[in-house]
């Protein structure tokens, strides 16, 4: 049985993953920065036997697993990044790197791509075509626009042969030890800042009539703006407006040249985001344009939506409720309103984004990004075992 073999198999490395898990917790790296660990999941890959693919975005690396049987390709990704903070948790394997954490649990999702691979390069009897390792660096990197885009510009879903279809995993408080998660659809918010300056025409305060305020006009954009939300998106849409920084002035009786403001947009699809985005664009161009102001208004696209595919959220269910047991695939009500750059590969081709638990009974876990933050590592054999079986189960479909 499959299955058996794949349960036995991962026991039987749970103390290899772990080591991998606690060597690269040593060495966290900032994104785009992370050199030694790139050095260092090659050299186990290549002691494994297996063909690395380089050169995607500098320090981004693809395994390539070849399976006996002919099939299509599939790519698991596994980000490499850590933060900048300082780690506040005593550990034997605490960070080596001054003011760098792996805090967002890169590590961990590092070691089970190891492990995946020491499972199935034993397994290609049972591979249909192939599986490609692909670790992306810089997932934490949003200024930039994350990695994951990098590494497509790079050709890492083109070169051959062309990945098909994608599987990301991130360890997650908000499950289980022992439960894999997923939803068909939004999975991860859309992430987008932006800023506005109004410009005027600063004049005394009590001659208001001789100059343009930029302050008026700023105030009446801004309380507009809560409007795109409510008159322009489907009431079973999600978005979110958020202005937190507004700047003008430098007296109480002259009105400024200038008023500058900040803020961030969230969405959960593309047809939504694009629309919020047009409709702050006439709010504000055209509520300047009222009042004689000027606007500037400069909207980043950050991170996309991460949308699950519902056949790839299928073979997940399926392959995570074989080879965990029934009930351990929890159907996520809602979306995330964090960003993940994952987003990028979902976009491109059919993809499926799953979250594994470590939340413990009677017990207060660490989310991500806190200096405290720590998970059980007996979640790292849980994934392990979900991405080997839903790559083999990926390349049977596929086939038949
Ligand atoms: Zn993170
Ligand atoms: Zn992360």
């Amino acid at each position: 049985m499959i299955d058996d073999r794949i349960k036995e198999k991962v026991q039987a490395i749970e103390p290899w993953i772990i080591e991998h898990r606690r060597e690269l917790h040593k060495i966290p790296e900032r994104s785009t920065q992370e050199f030694k660990t790139r050095d260092y999941i090659k050299e186990a890959l290549e002691n494994l036997g297996i063909e690395v693919q380089e050169g995607y975005y500098n320090t981004g690396l693809v395994g390539i697993i070849t399976g006996d049987k002919p099939g299509g390709t599939l790519g698991l990704r596994f980000d490499m990044d850590a933060l900048e903070m300082e780690e506040k948790v005593d550990v034997p394997f605490k960070s080596k790197h001054d003011g760098l954490m792996h805090a967002c649990g890169h590590d961990g999702h590092m070691s089970m791509g190891l492990g995946t691979a020491k499972v199935l390069s034993q397994m290609k009897d049972e591979i249909h075509g192939t599986v490609k390792l692909v670790f992306q660096p810089a997932e934490e990197d949003a200024t930039t626009g994350g990695g994951a885009q990098y590494m497509i510009k790079d050709g890492v879903l083109k070169d051959e042969p062309k990945i098909e279809a994608m599987v990301g995993m991130h360890i997650w408080p908000k499950l289980k030890i022992g439960e894999v998660g997923s939803r068909v659809g939004p999975m991860m918010a859309a992430s987008d800042p932006f800023n506005v300056e109004v410009i005027g025409e600063g004049v005394h305060a009590s001659l208001p009539y001789l100059g343009i305020d930029p302050i008026v006009t700023a105030s009446q954009i801004i309380v507009n703006l809560q409007s795109v939300i409510s008159r322009n998106v489907d009431p079973f849409e999600q978005g979110v407006v958020s202005i937190g920084m507004i700047h003008g002035g430098t007296r109480y009786n002259t009105i400024p040249d200038i008023v500058k403001f900040h803020g961030t947009v969230r969405t959960f699809n593309e047809e939504t985001r694009l629309r919020i985005h047009d409709r702050m664009k006439a709010v504000i161009e055209k509520g300047a344009e009222a009042m004689g102001a000027k606007a500037n208004f400069n909207y980043t696209f950050g991170y996309p939506p991460t949308m699950n595919e519902e056949h790839m959220v299928a073979v997940a269910r399926k392959a995570t409720e074989e080879i965990l047991g029934e009930g351990k695939f929890v159907e996520v009500e809602r979306p995330a309103p964090g960003g993940e750059d994952f987003a990028f590969f979902s976009k491109e081709v059919p993809s499926v984004f799953l979250w594994l638990g470590y939340a413990e009974e009677g017990k207060d876990v660490y989310a991500p990004h806190s200096p405290y933050y720590e998970f059980n590592e007996k979640i790292l054999a849980v994934g392990t075992k979900v991405l080997c079986k839903t790559a083999l189960n990926w390349g049977k479909l596929k086939i038949s």
